[in-house]
């Protein structure tokens, strides 16, 4: 946690002592493991403080998280609006976690300005926008995950990590670092690690549940994208794969079963950009992925309202498939020389 300022810390501090309504904690729509283990570790830190507190989600998760257990509850958003909006609008404190611009809270983001509570951001994207009363970002984190445990170092509050917690903040530095394959240079991450593992949390049973835990038919999706949908142009070191709104119905999708998609063309020799681009109901998701220096965020940025990491990003856009891939095919001459000199 770089630049915290100690004044955030003690007037966190104040917040969590004399505020005497719940605490929400928010992660962004369509969370993955770094979100909801992050949301959920902070919330349960905070009921092991006394407070009551609970996970609000903007959406559904996919099912391969949805084995934390129950002792926090985790409010769906879409699915469980009106109790959603009941404990968001009782909050005393809203926390956001693992995103940099209201935009990524979906529908929720229109009731923001009916809440009344204090709010705090917890992040590691690049650039958060001003939408909260005190922000801790740190772009050089890991993940949120890691920045939620030294937060609750900095607070006082090792002694409230228990099982439960390690578990969550595990998930999220996991998955958020490929399983510990990339952006893992920072020493304070290991020793996040070694603190929740001393706790006797089974890691290889989570990263089982997260990993080997997907339905058939992601597989068999995964392997007509490889085949049939995989498009390489080496001249531009460059990959990607398309996914029709029908083709997800034949292989009977659900929520998650993409996960990860994105980066398996950057495992072919030489391919250096990875984009995935799936059509949904009313627009075309957009996922990037880059090896070394080439930065997906800002490109993600410039041409399909999105943003991210440097090396993995994501947008939208409200164009057909089809004028998506020719968009993509047509900027990459502009980018050639960042490619091929990556
Ligand atoms: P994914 O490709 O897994 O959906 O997203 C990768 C990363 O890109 C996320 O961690 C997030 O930082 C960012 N990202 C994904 N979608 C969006 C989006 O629509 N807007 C912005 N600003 N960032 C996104
Ligand atoms: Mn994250």
């Amino acid at each position: 946690m770089k630049n915290t300022d100690i004044s955030i810390l003690k007037r966190l501090s104040d917040w969590f002592s004399t505020e005497t309504g719940p605490v929400a904690v928010i992660p962004h729509s369509n969370p993955d493991g770094d979100a909801i283990g992050s949301a959920y570790g902070l919330a349960r830190v905070l009921k092991n403080a006394g407070m009551e507190a609970k996970v609000v989600t903007p959406n559904d998760f996919p099912e391969f998280l949805n084995w934390l257990s129950e002792e926090v509850e985790i409010i769906n958003f879409m699915k469980n609006r009106h109790k959603a909006e009941a404990f968001l609008k009782s909050s005393s404190i809203l926390v956001f976690v693992d995103f940099n611009e209201p935009r990524r809270l979906d529908d929720l983001e229109k009731m923001l300005e009916s809440l009344k509570g204090k709010r705090l951001l917890i992040d590691h994207h690049p650039g958060p926008v001003d939408f909260c009363d005190l922000t801790i970002s740190d772009p050089t984190s890991s993940s949120t995950a890691q920045l939620v445990y030294e937060l609750i170092v900095a607070l006082d509050w090792k002694h409230l990590i228990d099982k439960q917690v390690a578990e969550a903040l595990f998930l999220g530095m996991m998955t958020d670092t490929g399983s510990f394959s990339y952006g893992t240079s920072d020493p304070g991450m290991y020793r996040a690690l070694s603190s929740l593992v001393g706790l006797g949390i089974d890691t290889e049973r989570i990263h089982s549940l997260v990993y080997d835990n997907f339905s058939a038919g992601r597989f068999r999706l995964m392997g007509y994208c490889l085949y049939h949908k995989m498009v390489i142009l080496p001249e531009y070191r460059t990959a990607y794969i398309s996914i029709t709104a029908n083709e997800l119905k034949l292989f009977n999708f659900v929520p998650g079963d993409t996960e990860g998609f994105v980066n398996l063309p950057l495992s072919v020799r030489d391919v250096v950009f990875s984009a995935l681009f799936i059509e949904k109901e009313k627009l075309v998701k957009t996922s990037f992925r880059s090896r070394g220096s080439f930065p997906v965020n800002s490109f993600s940025a410039a041409h399909f309202n999105g943003g991210g990491h440097r090396n993995a990003a994501g947008g939208e856009s409200r164009q057909t498939l089809e004028q998506v891939i020719d968009q993509f095919t047509q900027l990459l001459p502009a980018y050639q020389h960042l490619l091929l000199s990556n």
